[in-house]
């Protein structure tokens, strides 16, 4: 096990079978010894600095019915929001007034973001803080409707790929919905010139070590900019909502084999981490993550925004609680970067 963490350690790169190997069969020893290369790789590319970047979540309402998520179409019992311009640019404004110097515009599959819509709300944020990086994740959208964001000022674009296996896709999501539209997207998002980001949930309901293996593969082959990976937590409300919570420990292995794989990728140690545990997000940190989400949505709506239950939107994930999030930083030897932290590429 520990001669697979080296040839990952050194080459950056393993088959299926050493990838799966790695995943099914790692003892504590290898598990160490992964993540000591995974911090050590971060280390030599971003030092002890952890980006952080404000989100906003711009709307609940959302056209899609994925089965694990709180806020699709057919949950009823969801208190639907949307944010105004107004709130967005004042989110902004509180953010930008805390240090913030990347906006993410997330949100469900909203009819009312239109292009009409979104391509001023993006001019005028880009205008008004040209020192900023704007970042959306809205979904799928047309092509012209990705280049007219990204003309209109927006850089990085999230859009996990969800499973790369199409069979476990299709058994997450409704057939409305469509795992090659997903990947078109992704790869129209990439030429067009977005830093884009992909990732994937892990312990979603059948889901197996070999389905992860072809997320690997895949990210290996398409060489995304920013890598999202959170456990999957149920939300009670949904069709999956009976299944356990995805496991912290291969997560966190996933972000150590992603961050030997991409060096410098830009991977988050993600809300749905920290809201299974505050240890698990630094953990997520101490093994190669280097980007913190904090919550910069108006407060009122936070609790609206439940993808699933327990979410953490207060304390240190919250845009006001960076002095709680850079103390615990502190703790295990990190520091908040303030710098807009573009994808810098190893060549
Ligand atoms: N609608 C946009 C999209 O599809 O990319 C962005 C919002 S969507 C709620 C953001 C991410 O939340 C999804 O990519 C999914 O992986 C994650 N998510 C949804 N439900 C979840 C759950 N129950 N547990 C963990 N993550 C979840």
């Amino acid at each position: 096990m520990d001669a697979l963490v080296e040839r990952l350690a050194h080459e950056h790169v393993l088959d299926a079978q050493g990838y799966a190997s790695l995943l099914a069969s790692c003892d504590e020893t290898a598990f160490n010894l992964l993540q000591k290369y995974a911090a050590e790789v971060a280390q030599s590319h971003f030092g002890s600095r952890v980006y952080i970047r404000g989100l906003i979540e711009v709307s609940n309402y959302c056209r899609n019915n994925c089965y694990y998520c709180g806020i699709r179409r057919d949950n009823r019992e969801v208190s639907r929001y949307r944010l105004t311009d107004e709130q967005i640019l004042s989110a902004c404004e509180n953010g930008y007034r805390l240090g913030f110097r990347t906006f993410v515009l997330q949100g469900g599959e909203d009819a009312h973001l239109t292009d009409e819509r979104l391509v001023p709300l993006v001019e005028t944020m880009h205008r008004r803080y040209p020192d900023c990086a704007i970042t959306l994740s809205l979904g799928e959208r047309s092509h012209s409707s990705y280049k007219r964001l990204y003309d209109a000022g927006a850089s990085r674009y999230l859009l996990r790929h969800e499973a790369a296996s199409r069979q476990l896709y299709e058994q997450l999501h409704p057939v409305s919905m469509s795992w090659h539209n997903r990947m078109k997207c992704i790869e129209e998002l990439q030429q067009i010139g977005f830093q884009t980001g992909m990732g994937m949930m892990v312990g979603v309901p059948g889901q197996s070590i070999d389905h992860l293996v072809e997320d690997l593969l895949l990210m290996q082959q398409m060489r995304p900019h920013m890598v999202g990976i959170g456990p999957f937590i149920p939300h009670s409300l949904t069709p999956l909502g009976h299944h356990p919570a995805g496991s912290v420990r291969l997560t966190l292995m996933l972000i150590c084999i992603v961050r030997l794989m991409l060096p410098s990728a830009l991977i988050p140690s993600t809300t749905a981490l920290a809201s299974l545990s505050s240890q698990a997000q630094l953990q997520g940190i101490q093994c190669g993550a280097n980007v913190i989400m904090p919550n910069l949505s108006p407060s009122d709506v936070r609790d609206s925004y439940q993808i699933y239950e327990g979410k953490a939107a207060f304390g240190s994930e919250a845009a006001e609680g960076l002095l709680i999030l850079s103390e615990r930083l502190a703790e295990i030897g990190y520091e908040i970067s303030y710098e807009k932290g573009d994808y810098k590429s190893d060549n």
